[in-house]
């Protein structure tokens, strides 16, 4: 059952790379009583895991998915490690590791994209999951810029209006983790790591900020499993 909202169900599109952050806006959307549809985006990243997560994430709760094969603009985008053009830097998040994985302009391409498609099948609202953590590191998840694309993306859609919305600005990756153990999202079934690996490598960037959000909350991220 959908959200009611003056005798209508309200749907929204989500942007669901598989990771922690849009999987648990995933959940937190259903919890509220949102109809989801998700928009995967597959643009040439080295963790290819992250969209197969993304999947059978979607498969497994019965929510409508699709992959959006960006592929054919990768060459595009420039040598960001996360394209496979540099080496994925091993360490915490700094301005040059952010440098090494930035995907050049990536927010503005998924999210035009995304708000096309809710225009098209009349869908108001538009869901991504930047967070406060992201500010600092990448120029598309700060606080102006969402602001900025709050405004453009409204000015872009009129006759069929979308809200562009990104309720995790204001909060850290430990709260969403939070957010999320109450919610029961299976992290297990989450992907972060920028290494396309069998098991999380725990030295890149993510992958040492989503241990400090699961130490945070005194909790086991059930995605890294222990040396068999
Ligand atoms: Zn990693």
């Amino acid at each position: 059952m959908g959200k009611d909202h003056g005798g209508d169900e309200i749907k929204a599109v989500l942007i669901l790379s598989g990771g922690l952050d849009s999987t648990t806006l995933l959940y937190k959307l259903l919890a509220d009583g949102y109809q989801v549809e998700a928009l995967t985006f597959d643009y040439g990243q080295r963790h290819k895991k992250e969209i197969e997560c993304a999947r059978k994430i979607s498969a497994l709760i019965g929510v409508p998915h699709q992959v959006v094969d960006l592929s054919a603009i990768t060459p595009l985008l420039g040598e960001s490690a996360l394209l496979g053009g540099k080496e994925v830097p091993a360490c915490h998040y700094t301005e040059e590791a952010a440098k090494q994985t930035i995907v050049p302009n990536r927010n503005m391409i998924m999210l035009s994209i995304a708000v096309g498609y809710a225009e098209a099948r009349k869908i108001s609202e538009v869901y991504y999951a930047a967070h406060a953590g992201d500010w600092a590191i990448y120029p598309d998840c700060r606080k102006s810029f969402i602001d900025a694309m709050e405004v453009a993306v409204r000015l872009a859609t009129a006759w069929n209006l979308v809200e562009l919305k990104a309720p995790f600005a204001g909060i850290s990756k430990a709260d969403i983790v939070r957010i999320g153990l109450g919610l029961g999202v299976p992290y297990e079934r989450t992907w972060s790591c920028y290494q396309g690996g069998e098991k999380p490598c725990g030295v890149c960037p993510t992958c040492i900020e989503r241990a400090e959000a699961f130490e945070i909350n005194i909790a086991k991220d059930p995605a890294v499993r222990p040396e068999e």
